[in-house]
């Protein structure tokens, strides 16, 4: 089963895509994370990719499909996937089209307000990339023991901004695009609530495949 998960910034993509991992054993492809791996090796393709993250806006599509394909033609994709973050535009979604099949996209649905104080209080950890919000988890490190950080692009406030400028501009519309497969979800609440809708979702559509 292909999912797409698709939400404005800090409606909760990653955190659910985590715990869907856990009990359906489909692996999350973020596309973000996939690029914060390569600016961190500071890989060509992440030097390339750093200016674009940095101020919150898309990386050129030749970049992120060669990330994607790569990593989609990995073992662990052959029952499927998530794409967390994949795709955020028409073209992109024209061009996903040409390489999967999608066969259900999860919308998180979240009041404004409640995202940008998401975004500001979120940390992640250095090592496996757990998300955490200061709100509900006030240690500096991960629980499994490695420091954690503020990503640099949710630390500007410009950065945030043009993100969910770009997300109502390009990405909201793909709901349409999608019209015959996409699930809205509330978003709110907290990550076993949001999961918790989730999971009916996800057993109701394994079992109609
Ligand atoms: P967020 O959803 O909070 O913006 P992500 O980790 O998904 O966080 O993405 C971080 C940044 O990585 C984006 O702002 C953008 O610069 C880049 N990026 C991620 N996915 C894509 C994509 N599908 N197309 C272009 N750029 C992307």
């Amino acid at each position: 089963m292909n999912i797409i998960l698709m939400g404005p910034q800090g409606s909760g993509k990653g955190t659910l895509a985590r715990q869907i991992i856990k009990e359906f054993g489909l692996p999350q492809i973020s596309t973000g994370d996939l690029l914060r791996e390569q600016m961190k090796k500071e890989t060509e393709l992440g030097k390339l990719a750093k200016s674009y993250v940095n101020k919150g806006s898309l990386v050129p599509l030749d970049v992120i499909l060669k990330i994607l394909q790569d990593r989609i033609s990995r073992k662990d994709c052959k029952n499927g996937y998530i794409l967390d973050g994949f795709p955020r535009s028409k073209e992109q979604a024209e061009a996903l089209k040409k390489i999967a099949k999608i066969d259900a996209v999860i919308v998180l649905e979240i009041p404004s307000d409640v995202i940008i104080k998401r975004i500001l209080t979120r940390r992640v950890c250095s090592s496996c990339g757990e998300i955490y919000n200061t709100s509900s988890y006030s240690d500096p490190t991960c629980k499994c023991g490695a420091p954690l950080y503020q990503r640099d692009d949710d630390k500007s406030e410009a950065a945030i901004r043009n993100r969910l400028e770009i997300y109502d501009r390009e990405t909201a519309p793909l709901v349409d695009f999608y019209s015959d497969r996409v699930y809205k979800l509330d978003g709110s609440g907290s990550p076993a609530e949001v999961y918790a809708r989730a999971k009916i979702l996800l057993k109701d559509l394994e079992a109609r495949k």
